[in-house]
């Protein structure tokens, strides 16, 4: 019964607002992975290459072939490539980012047999610690990609706290580490394209774009930040409906656990949506509210996992009533806050149970 509505005109004015602020118009690179933090791969994508977005990219490898699968036939960037589904790779034309020896040279191999100049994308470790090569493996790769003939069609890292404008020593180390290595590819080749920024780094580091930047949460109306929220329109909104109501006595006990106590005689709303659907066990928190009839409804007890439950005592409502989990007014990265966690991990974790609608 819960429900995803997805405002296909607020994804085109997120997109026309970051294109305003990126280095020009083809610059973007459209981060759809995670089933496109929860709003649907398959029609974001199809909407994003419809405005001129010219490379998506995803996580893995299922993702980028699910996309080759329904016919979105722009470049697609896998970041995260298992090193066991390169054949895929090759198969579905997708472009891998290449991050360590062992990857590249289990990718020259399986070309070996077929392709030359294949087009990849190079994986940089500058401080976030993560995934890549390091500085100091730049001549390795070098020789290995002019030996096979690789097309690299960029070279990038990833900011360790592109968020934090303020706090920005490991950033100016990373830039400078960034810096370096491009200098020796822009040697060998003029051509490559360089990358540093997700959303936060757009907002945070205009004066660090390069050439490409790599747009995921605010695509989907959230920056990391509330000032810059100002300038994005929240792209989804989680609607459900109660389905029973219950009057409890004082002293009674709701849901498994005896999650929650009445402390007075109290009224409760059933919600179908529950951990399956990605409202996580951590949502039980007196401070987690939903909305009824525009009033705040806390989250009581432990979450089920179809179901949660709220106290509704100081509410006007009857069954099937509309109960908002987060709408344009009450954006998801305050619901997810309010539970200790961010607007990414709430929207991806949304289960495939949730009903997606489009409007344009
Ligand atoms: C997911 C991802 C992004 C997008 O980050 P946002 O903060 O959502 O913009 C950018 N770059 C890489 C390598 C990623 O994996």
């Amino acid at each position: 019964m819960a429900q995803l509505n997805i405002y296909l005109n607020r994804l085109e004015h997120n997109l026309n607002f970051l294109k305003s602020i990126s280095p020009d118009k083809n610059s973007l690179i459209g981060v759809v992975k995670a089933n496109a933090y929860g709003h649907g791969i398959i029609e974001i994508s199809k909407k994003l290459v419809s405005m001129g977005v010219s490379r998506l990219s995803v996580a893995s490898v299922s993702e980028g072939k699910l996309l080759r699968e329904n016919d979105i036939n722009c470049n697609i960037i896998v970041y995260y490539p298992d090193p066991f589904e390169l054949n895929d790779i090759i198969n579905y034309s997708l472009e891998p980012a290449i991050y360590s020896k062992r990857i590249l040279k289990k990718l020259i191999k399986l070309l070996d047999k077929s392709k030359r100049d294949f087009s990849v994308h190079l994986k940089f470790n500058t401080g976030l610690n993560r995934l890549g090569f390091k500085f100091e493996d730049i001549e390795w790769v070098i020789k290995k990609i002019d030996k096979a003939r690789l097309r690299v069609l960029s070279v990038y890292s990833h900011l360790s706290a592109s968020e934090d404008k303020k706090n920005n020593l490991n950033t100016k180390k990373q830039l400078k580490i960034f810096n370096e290595i491009k200098s020796k590819f822009y040697d060998l080749n003029s051509e490559i394209k360089y990358h540093l920024l997700n959303s936060s780094g757009i907002f945070n580091y205009p004066e660090h774009q390069y050439d490409w930047v790599r747009s995921g949460i605010s695509l989907y109306g959230y920056s990391n930040n509330s000032d810059w929220d100002k300038n994005l329109l929240p792209v989804a909104e989680l609607k459900t409906k109660i389905i029973q109501i219950h009057n409890v006595k004082k002293g009674e006990s709701v849901g498994y656990n005896n999650g929650w106590i009445a402390k007075k005689k109290s009224k409760i709303a059933i919600i179908p949506i529950g951990h399956a659907d990605g409202i996580g066990r951590y949502f039980k928190n007196r401070n987690v509210t939903v909305k009824i009839n525009q009033l705040k409804a806390p989250i009581i007890g432990n979450i089920c996992m179809d179901i949660f439950m709220i106290d509704v005592s100081h509410i006007q409502c009857k069954e099937w009533d509309e109960v908002v989990i987060f709408d344009q007014k009450n954006p998801a990265n305050i619901f997810a806050e309010s539970a200790g966690t961010i607007s990414y991990e709430i929207l991806s974790s949304l289960g495939n149970r949730i009903k997606r609608v489009y409007i344009s």
